[in-house]
């Protein structure tokens, strides 16, 4: 049976029909309503956080919390991102400066933020990529010290603790994305977390095409607002996911067993004081140690019906849309790892049987025994 890169969390079916026939008398079926505003409560205290605004999608709400903070100039972020965090910049009329990434565990390298601040840096827009956490004392030292906004792309890292405190409490504004592929969604969905009740109720506004009240329209918003279904699968969702992550912690450890102590091949290692949501298995294939490259570990799991992601590649400040206004050989850490990294099939319903399956097969890859 074919294995995708990942498969959604489903709750029993007829828990969610049953959260849904409320609906067919209220006629409510988006515009927050009651499970919106359900959801957004739950949410609140399951991620720790004062605030939760909801949205659409992740998207979406990274793109409203950049106009709704009206900022202006550059965005410090990086490349080593799914195209929609260079897009919201960009798409807000602001200029990415990509700065480079770690080389363990993916996220901003903070020894290099500094050299790029200009006196037209408004913001940091670091990425916690993978559910792995950004250092974000340091970030936040930064910030302070240069004046800047800090809104971080937490798509990844629904759940996630640092020193026990939700990762949403960070920066000024995070962005949480609820879509089908993430470990916790709303079949379509996202939120921002704030402790900033202005922002808020600018978020408020903005997704609802910037309408104050019935006569009053004073943003140039647009319509990003969830609807009553997807809160309803939510609600429903939000009810399983620390089994789906006890789930998941099942097939990460089986992965991590069955894959470290390869030469040239590297795995993601535990982050001190991190509480994780296993969100995703990526393995940085090192040709030259390893002995057989990238491709040929993908091409060799797809015989077998196994589908890997090359995710994150390319690298944003190298897609075509960007082509000629960005250079990419300004992270060589980022062009590095996008050449070599497969992210690995990863979800709470993955057998232990195919994990073991899918190590074998990346292991006969090896020199070339492919
Ligand atoms: C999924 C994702 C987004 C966008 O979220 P959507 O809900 O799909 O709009 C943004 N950034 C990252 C890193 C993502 O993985």
């Amino acid at each position: 049976m074919r294995i995708n890169v990942t498969r959604s969390s489903m709750p029993p079916f007829e828990e969610y029909v049953e959260a849904i026939r409320p609906l067919w008398d209220s006629v409510w079926l988006t515009n927050m309503g009651v499970n919106h505003e359900k959801l957004a409560g739950e949410l609140c205290s399951y991620l720790g956080v004062p605030n939760v605004s909801l949205f659409v999608n992740g998207h979406m709400a990274l793109e409203m919390t950049l106009q709704a903070m009206d900022l202006e100039g550059e965005v410090i972020t990086t490349p080593f991102t799914f195209a929609s965090t260079t897009h919201a910049i960009v798409r807000n009329g602001l200029k990415p400066v990509f700065c480079d990434i770690d080389p363990e565990d993916f996220t901003i390298d903070v020894s290099k933020i500094e050299g790029l601040i200009t006196k037209d840096t408004c913001a940091i827009l670091p990425v916690h990529v993978y559910g792995c956490l950004c250092d974000v004392e340091a970030i936040e030292k930064i910030a302070k010290d240069h004046g800047l906004k800090v809104i971080y792309d937490a798509a990844h890292a629904f759940g996630t603790e640092y020193k026990g405190t939700g990762v949403g409490n960070f920066g000024d504004a995070s962005m949480f994305s609820f879509h089908a592929t993430k470990v916790y969604h709303t079949i379509e969905g996202g939120a921002v977390t704030t402790a900033d009740t202005g922002l808020m109720e600018r978020l408020w506004k903005l997704k609802d095409f910037g309408i104050r009240d019935e006569e009053v329209v004073d943003g140039i918003g647009a319509n990003a607002k969830m609807n009553e279904f997807c809160a309803v699968m939510g609600l429903c969702n939000l009810k399983y996911v620390d089994s789906e992550i006890e789930k998941r912690r099942t097939v990460f450890e089986r992965y991590r067993e069955g894959l470290s102590g390869i030469d040239g091949l590297k795995l993601l290692c535990p982050q001190k004081d991190v509480k994780p949501n296993y969100a995703y298995f990526p393995v940085v294939v090192e040709e030259e140690i390893f002995g057989a490259d990238r491709q040929s570990v993908i091409d060799s799991l797809r015989d077998e019906d196994i589908f890997v992601r090359k995710y994150f590649y390319p690298l944003t400040n190298d897609m075509d849309c960007y082509r000629g206004r960005f250079d990419s050989s300004n992270t060589p850490v980022a062009c590095h790892i996008a050449d070599r990294v497969i992210t690995l099939p990863m979800s709470a319903t993955l057998a232990t049987d195919d994990v073991d399956r899918i190590c074998g097969i990346i292991k006969s890859c090896r020199g070339g025994r492919s």
